[in-house]
């Protein structure tokens, strides 16, 4: 069994309970994200592009607390930025094992090691490792030459010392699917207990755009990766989700099964997509316009997007239906998937390589320098800024000025009632009327805007293609 009985027993009893319950919208696991900084820069993530004093932020161990105990899940997930960067992560950790929740430190490992001594073995308690497969491959994702072998020690470290630990694997279109089942293999032989993939999310703030799959062509990807199955492999996800990702079943996003909180508030829709922030759980239940996500809402921005986050928890849920147990059980007791042609597909495959490719890397943005006002100026500024990875200056009809990130804009009734909310450069988080704005000037720099990630990515790969060793290139290295 990927779980311990007791964790699988924990899920099995609360899903139910909410069955029984009659409720059609429950939160299976809370994403919760202390923390945006990381030490890491991947390509494809679209999770650290933000001014410095938002990547300086994070929730104390309270408000982490709250969060869990608000929407009542049985199981955690802390993905970020880095949660081993939180200079209190050892208390969250400690304070969710006591409320016996199921907690998954996702973390890039590069500091694990040295901070093991912090934690203790725990069966509520497992470290999930991301590792994007064999070593070049993983060292390209990660823009860290090393990182592959630093992972891999800590691994094998936290396993020696009593720790439950899982990998994490995204995949991008143009993998080596052998290459991806040597990495399986290797991880299995490492000891982690189990495997956690996903297919890449087109992250539109992620600097590598190039190589995110569609729904089709994931299929056909996790088809050639996952048939054929070695009895030794274990995967730390539901079995339905993984014939969903091989293109064995159909599945519809139930995006509040893994709500997302951070240092802005509830998250919507989902962990993926930003569109705006509640202040509780019970708002983001209500508030939310559920039937405008998901593949069958027809959303762009859904349009290729297969990840756990939308589509495990349905998974999970179809699981405690009469078909769904049967389906269950048939795909714990048939595992292996046997296709000979997903098998000759994956000998002709050409991989791409590498990863990261620098024609791919995200336009930069128009925005900076840009100035509004007037209200239609305002109203349209707003919706820009939202999206804007930058600080903006805000002019007051009083003539103050606030400085700082629009991370919403709340569009109630007509312009004069909706409101701008902003974390200042000062630290205080502030509802802005759009009445009271008399001009938004785009003054920051954009994070997402690909400039500076260009430079990274480019100075990465001269030195690679250098043959240089030990290459470590964090963003702020080009600033
Ligand atoms: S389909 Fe994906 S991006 Fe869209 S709401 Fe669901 S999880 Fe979010």
């Amino acid at each position: 069994m990927p779980v311990p009985a007791s964790q699988a027993w924990t899920v099995a009893t609360y899903v139910l309970k909410q069955k029984l319950k009659g409720r059609k919208r429950y939160p299976l696991v809370l994403m919760l994200e202390p923390l945006y900084r990381c030490n890491l820069a991947c390509a494809g993530c679209g999770k650290i592009q933000y001014p410095g004093h938002i990547l300086k932020r994070e929730l104390t161990p309270e408000e982490c607390f709250r969060a869990v105990e608000e929407c009542g899940v049985p199981t955690v997930a802390i993905p970020g930025g880095e949660p081993l960067m939180h200079p209190r992560i050892d208390e969250i950790a400690a304070g969710l094992v006591a409320r016996r929740k199921y907690l998954y430190i996702c973390t890039n490992a590069l500091l694990l090691k040295s901070k093991l001594h912090l934690f203790k073995p725990s069966k509520y308690l497992t470290f999930s490792v991301h590792m994007d497969g064999q070593k070049e491959h993983h060292d390209f994702s990660v823009c860290k030459e090393g990182g592959y072998e630093i992972a891999l020690d800590a691994i094998r470290e936290a396993v020696a010392r009593g720790f439950r630990v899982t990998t994490n694997t995204t995949l991008f279109d143009g993998v080596d699917s052998k290459s991806v089942r040597t990495f399986f293999t290797e991880m299995m032989d490492a000891g982690v207990e189990g495997m956690m993939i996903s297919p890449g999310y087109s992250y539109d703030k992620a600097p590598d755009q190039r190589h995110f799959t569609g729904r089709e062509r994931n299929k056909s990807m996790f088809r050639r990766i996952l048939s054929n199955r070695d009895p030794r492999w274990q995967f730390n996800m539901s079995p339905l989700f993984l014939e969903f990702l091989m293109g064995k079943r159909d599945l519809s996003c139930t995006p509040w099964g893994m709500p997302s909180y951070s240092i802005f508030g509830w998250q919507k829709p989902c962990y993926l997509l930003q569109d705006g922030y509640a202040g509780s759980f019970e708002e983001l239940l209500d508030s939310t316009t559920w039937e405008n996500y998901g593949y069958e809402s027809g959303n762009p921005k859904c349009a290729n997007c297969m990840l756990h986050s939308g589509y495990e928890a349905s998974a999970v849920d179809y699981t405690f239906s009469f078909k769904g147990v049967l389906a269950t059980v048939k795909a714990m007791l048939f595992s292996r998937y046997p296709d000979a042609e997903a098998l000759r597909e994956a000998g002709q495959e050409t991989p791409a390589s590498p990863l990261v490719q620098l024609d791919g890397i995200a336009p930069a943005s128009t925005l900076q320098g840009a100035e509004y006002s007037g209200e239609s100026g305002i109203s349209e500024a707003a919706e820009a800024a939202f999206d804007y990875r930058g600080d903006v200056t805000i002019t007051l009809v009083s003539g103050d000025v606030v400085e700082g990130y629009v991370f919403d804009r709340q569009r109630i009734g007509g312009l004069a009632a909706s409101k701008l909310r902003v974390l200042a450069r000062s630290g205080e988080k502030m509802s802005i009327p759009y009445s009271s704005v008399a001009r938004i000037h785009f003054t920051g720099r954009d994070m997402a805007d690909g400039r500076s990630w260009e430079a990274w990515v480019r100075k990465y790969a001269e030195r690679k293609a250098a043959g240089e060793k030990n290459i470590e290139l964090a963003p702020e290295a080009i600033e």
